[in-house]
């Protein structure tokens, strides 16, 4: 094994350079780049959110990087993502939740893929703040990914796409619902009005990337 492997065990999750184990992948110029980015990154809440966070914005070396973690099995990008979220959620001075939920994906979809990054991203940032985390929702069976839909559908089909989990309840609990890309905001928005109606007192979005035209300059 080489010198460079052992030093520099893993690599950069956005520029593929190598990295020491205390940089957990991402290399000091791209997380440079990428808090300059989340600082730009301003994301409105559409009702009923009461805030909604993301990390980064869907595009170049992020969009690379979520694509291999989701589809091509780079596990390992895990924990930089989920770093970066929680650098997010702290850098908007917003507090811990009571219960960490996730989107749901069908059944269907988590057996051909085999996980679900959401829920995988979830269990991980609960697991770093030390709150449970909950399943709250499920999605029906046969509903059609957001992804496959245009815009205007995409409302729609995220209203009739999810359920509540039986015998769960949310009481007054300020819940944090993690998805890895808002694009709309349609399905978050579509979670969110079910996890009010299970009770939650608060729902706050935290994703992982903002895509579309929706981001913006907060300054
Ligand atoms: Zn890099």
């Amino acid at each position: 094994m080489r010198a460079a492997a052992i030093l520099y065990p893993c690599a950069c999750m956005l520029c593929g350079a190598a990295t020491a184990e205390h940089q957990r992948g991402l290399c000091p110029d791209c997380r440079q780049r990428a808090v300059q980015q989340m600082r730009r990154l301003f994301c409105d809440a559409p009702k009923p959110i009461d805030r909604l966070v993301c990390a980064m914005p869907y595009d170049g070396a992020m969009r690379h990087a979520l694509i291999a973690y989701k589809f091509y099995g780079r596990y390992d990008y895990e924990r930089p993502l989920t770093d970066f979220m929680a650098e997010a959620w702290e850098f908007h001075g917003m507090p811990l939740p009571d219960a960490v939920t996730c989107v749901p994906i069908s059944f269907l979809h988590a057996h051909r893929r085999g996980f679900n990054q959401s829920e995988r991203l979830a269990a991980a940032l609960a697991r770093r703040w030390d709150v449970p985390f909950v399943p709250t929702l499920r999605r029906r069976m046969f509903s059609r990914r957001q992804s496959k839909l245009p815009a205007a559908k995409r409302w729609q089909n995220a209203s009739r796409s999810f359920l509540p989990r039986p015998n769960c309840a949310l009481d007054a609990k300020r819940v944090l619902l993690i998805d890895d890309i808002v694009t709309t905001g349609a399905t978050v928005q579509a979670c969110a009005g079910l996890l009010r109606q299970m009770g939650a007192e608060s729902v706050w979005v935290l994703a992982a990337a903002r895509a579309g035209n929706l981001a913006k300059s907060g300054e």
